[in-house]
């Protein structure tokens, strides 16, 4: 199901998007996050959908929050103006950095589902 505000992607930014870590991600016991609606544990292997979303003004892209597939939005959820807004599906994965000896989820296999220009939307 897709809106006017949103459109399929074409030239996608997935390869920006994949690796980026998830900044809500927990490190202990294991490395994981939780789904936003329903609170699932969400570990390496686990299929997710998530919004991410890059301000034009920068080149950094954000994933501020992720769902499990059950409960994953269709369409990009109050898009914004002056910023890119994509909805994407992907499985967690984890990295290690062999420096820190800290690992940290990012995701992999990244499809776009919808993305919404920066040219429509709302205020931010
Ligand atoms: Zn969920």
């Amino acid at each position: 199901m897709r809106n006017a505000t949103t459109q399929l992607v074409r030239a996608t930014p997935t390869q920006v998007l994949r690796g980026l870590t998830l900044p809500s991600a927990q490190s202990s016991p294991t490395p994981h996050v939780r789904c936003t609606a329903c609170d699932t544990q969400l570990r390496a292997g686990a299929p997710i959908t998530a919004p991410a979303y890059r301000l034009t003004q920068t080149r950094e892209w954000v994933i501020p929050r992720v769902y499990c597939r059950r409960c994953g939005p269709e369409t990009c959820p109050q898009p914004t103006r002056g910023a890119v807004d994509v909805l994407v599906t992907g499985t967690l994965a984890t990295i290690s950095d062999a420096t820190t000896q800290t690992h940290a989820l990012c995701v992999t296999t990244l499809e776009p589902i919808a993305v919404s220009p920066p040219t429509e939307g709302s205020a931010p």
